[in-house]
Formats: structure tokens, C-alpha cells, sequence
């Protein structure tokens, strides 16, 4: 693999020294509760965006009790803007677990770490490698890409065997002394996936790896990591239908569970593995749901088709606008409680005076396609 003269980590350390990244909030007055906060929020948000959110969190919980003791909506505020709620929430919960379960200090063994929220492997190694100094390995983004290149490790990392092999990759290339810099170390390895061996634009002249580096020896460097396979997604046909008087469209609510769950939409036929349905066909499906209006002399338009792309389904939609000569025979406005997914709630939806619904994307497609064209 690498030369016997060369070892990964001195060079990496050596490399740091001179060029790593100490400056930044995070990297002073270090301890696990802190640790614990940056690389939560570092996951999937850049450093820059992060600095100012870790500050100010910082300050209004300057410890593990104070972010416990807050409202949940109290942490989620303070969090709007980075995304991915699920981390605040889990931090919330994660940080109750430290003060019921461990006194209010964050604990320090790896089994302890690990069994709090929304803190996986990496994490706790981060965690605890970070701030105590304890022999872990990490593997974020930025360690995935330096390893594959480094090594020219074939396949996508998500893939489980390429994900073991990295590990045990990580873990052997770390350093190995026994009081060896592991905080530093992981620092290091971060820093340099971050700001020389990046994705697009790999700097290897400045590299400490350019010697040993399978990728660069290949001059494919920016062909690691793998990206993950395509999975081909099959192709599903629906119809809407939209019978409209005057500006006012029926629609109806989807049920609470599955897609668009509890949203509101136009009546479909349902989705078919197949083409699209006829019109005629369409009516039949949906006549239960059409009762109150009276299609018999409706315009009938019909609009283009689009597709909707879900993450295990193309969806291919063509809604057809049954423009009505005379009012609905009965009023559907009233909508009906969602109780039992069995009745469907109905409205009349005014595109001049928008209720204040959840409407699916399709629907809003539609509706502004409507606004422009009608
Ligand atoms: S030599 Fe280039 S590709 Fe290889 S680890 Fe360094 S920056 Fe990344």
C-alpha cells in the first residue's frame, strides 16, 4: 500500500502544524459539550454558516443542563436556517439523557457517547478524539474523499463493504503511539479534505500525500469517491380532474398517511402502472367524487402533462380542466373532518381568495400554470 519510510499520520500532523485550522470557535476552551454542538451542526453545513448559529448557541446555552432545561422550540428557533430539524430535536432529547442519566456532565466513554441521540459512529469518535484526546477514528465527507483517492478505493462509499473497508482503512492509518495527537490528528485529516483534497478542485501540490496517492499517481483524482449508482425508478400515469366555476376549483384532501398525506389536490384516478386514462374513463373512476357537479356541459381543456418525480417514482400527470357552464347542483365547501381516511374532505378552492390550505406541489404547479394561462 504505502511505503514503509512513509507514515500517513506524521505527514498529516506535520502538515497541520503549519497549515490546520486552529482558529476557529469551536477549537478554543474545547470540551465534549462543545465538541458535541460543532459537529452536530458541521454535519451536512459548512463552517462559515455554521460560526455565527454555534455562537449564539453557545451563549444562550453555555451548558448541557441549560440546552436541556430550554423549550424545544426555544433550540429550534435558534437553529432556523440550518436545516435538518431532526438534529436539533435529537441534540434537545440527547442533551435531557446527559442530565437525567449522567448528572449534567457529558459523558466520556464511547459506549455512553454513542447511546445518545442523533450521535452515530463518527460522531462519538469526533466527540471524543476532539476533545479528550481518545484513540478513535473518524469518517466524514472530507475522510471518505481523502482515503478513497489516497488509496484509489473503488465503489461507492455508502456501499457496506466500502464503508468497513474505509474503516478499518481509518483505523489503521491513524496514528498508532500509545499517547499518540489523536485530537489533532482528526483536526488534521478534516482540515485537509476540506481545504486541499476538496471535491472539485483538489489542491496536490500542496498535498502532503502527492507522493503516496493512488488517484493523483492515476491522475484521477476527482473520479473518487464513487458517486452513488443510479437506481432506475419506474414511471407511474395519473389524471386530474378539475371541475372549475368561475375561478373556483374542487379539490379534495388527501388522507394523513402516504404521499401528499393530509394535503389537499386535485381528484385523481389514482396511479397507474400504465398510460394515462381517457377522460370518459377518468369520470367513471371518480364519479362517487364528482356527485355534486353536474359535468354535462362542462369545456373540456385539456392542460399539459408534466412529470413529478418522487424518490422511488417518476409520476407522470395530465389534468384536465372541466370548465363548468352552471354552478356545482350542491355546495361542497364545507369541508368534512379527516378522521378515518374513508371520506375524503372536499372544497371549492378560490384561486382569488386562496384558503389557507397545505396544498401538494403538483396542485401548486397546476394552479400557478392556471393563474397565468386563464
Ligand atoms: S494528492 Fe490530491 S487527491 Fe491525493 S490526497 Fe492529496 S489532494 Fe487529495
Amino acid at each position: 500500500m504505502t511505503s514503509n519510510s512513509f507514515s500517513f499520520s506524521d505527514a498529516l500532523l506535520q502538515w497541520f502544524d503549519k497549515h490546520g485550522r486552529k482558529n476557529l470557535p469551536w477549537q478554543q476552551n474545547k470540551t465534549p459539550y462543545s465538541v458535541w454542538i460543532s459537529e452536530i451542526m458541521l454535519q451536512q453545513t459548512q463552517v462559515a454558516t455554521v460560526i455565527p448559529y454555534y455562537t449564539t448557541f453557545m451563549q444562550r446555552f453555555p451548558t448541557v443542563n441549560d440546552l436541556a432545561n430550554a423549550p424545544v422550540d426555544e433550540v429550534l428557533h435558534l437553529w432556523t436556517g440550518l436545516g435538518y430539524y431532526a438534529r436539533a430535536r435529537n441534540m434537545h432529547r440527547a442533551a435531557q439523557k446527559v442530565r437525567d442519566e449522567h448528572h449534567g456532565q457529558f459523558p466520556q466513554t464511547y459506549d455512553e457517547v454513542i447511546a445518545l441521540s442523533g450521535i452515530g459512529r463518527s460522531t462519538a469518535a469526533a466527540i471524543l478524539s476532539l476533545s479528550l484526546n481518545q484513540a478513535f477514528a473518524i469518517m466524514d465527507g472530507n475522510v471518505k474523499r481523502v482515503l478513497t483517492r489516497f488509496m484509489a478505493i473503488e465503489g461507492w462509499p455508502g456501499n457496506k463493504k466500502i464503508e468497513d473497508l474505509l474503516w478499518q482503512e481509518a483505523e489503521a492509518l491513524k496514528p498508532q503511539a500509545k499517547n499518540g495527537r489523536y485530537g489533532d490528528y482528526t483536526q488534521a485529516i478534516m482540515d485537509l479534505g476540506a481545504t486541499v483534497c476538496t471535491r472539485s478542485k483538489p489542491k496536490c501540490d500542496e498535498c502532503p500525500m502527492q507522493s503516496h496517492c493512488l488517484a493523483y499517481a492515476q491522475g484521477k483524482q476527482t473520479e473518487f469517491p464513487f458517486k452513488k449508482p443510479k437506481k432506475q425508478i419506474p414511471t407511474k400515469y395519473t389524471t386530474m380532474l378539475l371541475p372549475s366555476y368561475q375561478g373556483q376549483l374542487l379539490m379534495q384532501q388527501r388522507p394523513t398517511s402516504g404521499i401528499w398525506g393530509g394535503l389537499w389536490g386535485f381528484l385523481e384516478t389514482g396511479f397507474n402502472e400504465s398510460e394515462q386514462v381517457t377522460l370518459d374513463e377518468a369520470k367513471i373512476l371518480l364519479r362517487d367524487k364528482l356527485k355534486s357537479v353536474e359535468l354535462a356541459n362542462s369545456n373540456v381543456i385539456e392542460l399539459e402533462t408534466f412529470k413529478h418525480t418522487f424518490s422511488h417514482f417518476h409520476l407522470v400527470i395530465t389534468p384536465i380542466l372541466l370548465e363548468l357552464e352552471q354552478p356545482p347542483l350542491s355546495s361542497v365547501a364545507e369541508t368534512l373532518p379527516l378522521d378515518n381516511n374513508q371520506v375524503p374532505a372536499q372544497l371549492w378552492y378560490d384561486m382569488h381568495q386562496p384558503s389557507k390550505i397545505g396544498l401538494s406541489a403538483p396542485t401548486i404547479k397546476i394552479l400557478n400554470h392556471l393563474k397565468t394561462n386563464f
